[in-house]
């Protein structure tokens, strides 16, 4: 099969009633038809409330099965439901990526003394105190689980950081003193050092967590059947532990397993520079084009679109790209907010659908809707259209045309079973691009797929077309006849 597309099936506003997982599972069987072939689940563990979007992982080991934090369900539902859309959504032929979130714990059970640090926020390499005694909140004994799956408890040990000393009522970044202790040196050096994003902050190298981490891996593949893991935040987590842990999945998992991550970082070359430090084989978001399509989005009269794949990981790394146009973090309200203009996402979504490179994922929020109080509508529509074109036209290799500031376009060249497919884009004036699909294509008829043209091309002697395209939008066109 080719042509895959993923679907992030979360946005960060949605209601919290436990219907989620149920809701999934009806929709299973539309998904596909539409050109699905993957969900990106939200984070499946019970977080610090009901309410929580899932990054605030409290117990890994319950799935919404035990009575912890005030209820059994997380926000998606219960274990069994979650079970039963996996299932839904493989009888449907979706695979199930499952939100790994191992860089932190939230909603300790208790409070426990210890030793530790400030550090400077800006500068986390500086401390800015001695050690002295805090009190954190790092003792998880899960009472609701009552030892099931794992009896392990963790301890302030088993962490490098907290944000909090009870004690003083002390909100600082303090870090874990005593014996092998300290922020990993193997994560991106934001701020000195960026081991600590929030709440406790797990200690990767502690050889108990290890032990007890990867036991839950084996553990989490076995007891729900996902096909694949998406890293959270990646940069903020000892680069070994990550090649250790994923090499582990491998070795346990009897089956095909897909893992990908989120390293948020807009410099490339520190991107590169983790590509090639790290050996591991984890797929990864192309950030880069996500900003650069928000960049041409807020400012098309000044944004050049013949870069918009500059220092891109799809154009860089081809084969490791995961292409996306938002996410739960980038949507309105949220810590990375850098939302692409709405009238801008069809050009978004045909950059990252209609092109030959990169794992294209479709946002929920872009898709549907997103709820609460930004209340966007979704372009449910669109992006089914592209899908579409992407499933039937979009084979071959791509000859680009990046003509003007304003203008760009490309042609996919089809295979044994596909006619040449033109993709223009104008983010300025109405237009028009002169393209070759090849010499054996003239006099055909081409026609546009989008809805913005109702034009016919003929292509001529040299195989070439003149395909127009209205004001800040896209046009797609195939054969027809
Ligand atoms: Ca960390």
């Amino acid at each position: 099969m080719g042509n895959e597309v993923m679907l992030q099936a979360f946005e960060w506003y949605l209601p919290n009633d436990g219907n989620y997982y149920k809701n999934l599972a009806k929709e299973a069987k539309n998904l596909k038809e539409k050109g699905i072939d993957s969900v990106w689940l939200p984070p499946m563990f019970k977080a610090t409330s009901a309410d929580d979007v899932g990054y605030g992982v409290y117990d890994l080991y319950d799935l919404g099965e035990f009575d912890q934090k005030q209820s059994v369900r997380t926000k998606y539902g219960t274990v069994e439901e979650l079970k039963y859309a996996i299932e839904k959504l493989h009888e449907h032929e979706i695979k199930v990526y499952a939100d790994v979130v191992l860089n932190h714990k939230a909603g300790a059970d208790f409070t426990e003394v210890f030793k530790a640090y400030e550090v400077n926020p800006d500068n986390r390499l500086e401390r800015i105190s001695d050690a002295y005694d805090i009190e954190g909140w790092t003792g998880f004994d899960f009472k609701g689980r009552n030892g099931k799956y794992s009896e392990f408890i963790w301890h302030f040990q088993h962490f490098s950081g907290v944000d909090y000393d009870n004690r003083q009522s002390k909100k600082a970044i303090f870090e874990i003193a005593g014996e092998n202790k300290g922020f990993s040196a193997e994560v991106s050096n934001e701020n000195g050092n960026f081991d600590y994003l929030m709440f406790a902050d797990i200690d990767h190298n502690h050889p108990d967590v290890r032990k007890e981490l990867f036991s839950w891996g084996e553990w989490f593949v076995n007891y729900v059947n996902v096909d694949g893991f998406r890293y959270d935040a990646l940069k903020h987590i000892d680069d070994g532990f990550i090649v250790d842990f994923t090499n582990h999945i491998k070795n346990v998992v009897k089956r095909d397993f897909y893992f990908f991550g989120e390293f948020w970082m807009y410099d490339d070359n520190n991107t590169n520079h983790y590509l090639y430090d790290t050996k591991y084989d984890v797929d990864l978001f192309d950030v880069a084009l996500h900003f650069n399509m928000y960049n041409a989005s807020k400012d098309s009269d000044n944004y050049d679109m013949r870069k918009i794949f500059d220092n891109t990981l799809v154009q860089e790394h081809p084969t490791i790209a995961v292409t996306f146009v938002d996410n739960h973090d980038s949507e309105p309200g949220q810590s990375l907010e850098s939302f692409v203009e709405p009238w801008f996402k069809k050009i978004a979504y045909g950059l990252i659908l209609l092109r030959k490179d990169g794992y294209p994922c479709v946002f929920y929020g872009d898709y549907y809707k997103i709820a609460g109080e930004y209340n966007i509508e979704g372009q449910k529509d669109m992006i089914d259209n592209l899908m579409y074109i992407r499933k039937n036209y979009a084979y071959g290799d791509q000859t680009d045309y990046m003509e003007s500031e304003k203008l760009i376009g490309w042609v996919r060249h089809g295979d044994d079973s596909h006619d040449p497919m033109a993709v223009v884009i104008s983010t300025g004036d109405m237009g028009s691009l002169k393209m070759n699909i090849g010499k054996e294509n003239a006099g055909k008829k081409y026609r546009e797929l989008t809805g913005d043209n109702p034009n016919t091309i003929v292509i001529d002697e040299e195989g070439f077309g003149e395909f127009e395209v209205g004001i800040a939008t896209l046009t797609c066109w195939v054969s027809y006849e």
